[in-house]
């Protein structure tokens, strides 16, 4: 069998067409128009070609970009500031803190500072508690969302399915999990002290690899026709001795037993910038009273 692969670059090019419609509506009929601030602190290289996608993806739907590049040893106290006044502003609608932080800075003590309203990554305890207790209003942390988004348009319903995440980080394992629950999946979390995990993973009708192991999970994990959302993005030294990307799933045996699979690139990772604007649009309408648009 040939999985069919699951094209998550179009589907993000599609949602954040149909973001930029409801932008321009908003706009239009509301007279105002949502906005994103991006806080950067430190030259980390990754973080920086983030921060910059983040940011041009957020002006090409519409949206207003509000950047802040603060320096390496900017202070805690400094950066709870600037938060508070984000917090205040209402031209802001969304509050994302780039990770990772400096060694000075308390990451959650910063995460917990920035208004469950605005909090668009989804990782402020409160968006966290009302995830895991199922309120509808719930902002949910972007890779995960984009995952699920997947899911369903590939298999529609997704009740009774057994479900395996590999992977129990707050960023991804954990909320991946909660909204497999909200699905009514069954769903088993592994992680690096799960006992045997090719046979757990082997039950799956839907496989969520977030690991961060090059290619660690193998065709011969997978159940045959399993639906295969792998997260993981590493850099390995290709055969030619490029650099390349590769999942924490053995695409070329796992595609050859899988019903369906994510490619990395050109999978989960163009969503997680979709699902952040589509925070965003479902924040600023809530912040004026307005229901989010469904997407
Ligand atoms: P993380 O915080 O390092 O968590 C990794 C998880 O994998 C942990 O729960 C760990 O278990 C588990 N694990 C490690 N080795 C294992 C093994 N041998 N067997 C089973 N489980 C094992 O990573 P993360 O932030 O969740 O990210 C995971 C991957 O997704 C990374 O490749 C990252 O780059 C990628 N990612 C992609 C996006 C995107 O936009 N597409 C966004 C975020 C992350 P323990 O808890 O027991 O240590």
């Amino acid at each position: 069998m040939n999985a069919r692969v699951i094209d998550g670059k179009a589907y993000a090019a599609g949602l954040r067409e149909r973001i930029a419609g409801e932008v321009a509506r908003l706009q239009r009929e509301a007279g105002f128009t949502p906005g994103l601030a991006v806080v950067l602190v430190g030259e980390d290289p990754a973080s920086q070609v983030y921060v910059r996608s983040k940011g041009k993806q957020t002006v090409a739907a519409g949206m207003a970009s509000f950047e802040h590049r603060l320096a390496a040893s900017t202070s805690q106290a400094e950066l709870l500031g600037l938060i508070a006044k984000l917090n205040q502003d209402p031209d802001v609608h969304g509050i994302l803190v780039q990770l990772p932080l400096p060694k000075q800075i308390d990451e959650q003590s910063v995460l917990a500072a920035v208004d469950p309203a605005k909090d668009v990554d989804g990782f402020h305890v409160v968006n966290v508690g009302k995830l895991a207790t199922g309120a509808a209003d719930a902002l949910v942390p972007c890779t995960p969302l984009g995952s699920l988004m997947l899911l369903k348009d590939t298999l529609g319903d997704l009740a009774g399915r057994n479900a395996v995440v590999i992977g129990r980080s707050n960023i991804v394992g954990k909320p991946m999990a909660q909204l497999l629950i909200r699905e009514s999946c069954t769903v088993t979390v592994a992680h690096s002290k799960t006992r045997d995990l090719p046979a757990v993973v082997r039950q799956a009708e839907i496989v969520v690899a977030a690991v961060g192991r090059a290619e660690m999970v193998k065709g011969d994990w997978i159940r045959p026709g399993a639906t295969v959302i792998d997260v993981g993005i590493n850099r390995v030294e290709g055969k030619d001795g490029k650099a390349k990307l590769v999942g924490d799933v053995d695409y070329e045996s796992a595609a050859k037993v899988a019903g369906a699979i994510t490619p990395v690139p050109g999978g989960v990772g163009p969503m997680t910038i979709a699902c952040l604007l589509a925070n965003t649009l479902t924040a600023a309408c809530r912040a004026k009273g307005l229901p989010a648009p469904k997407l």
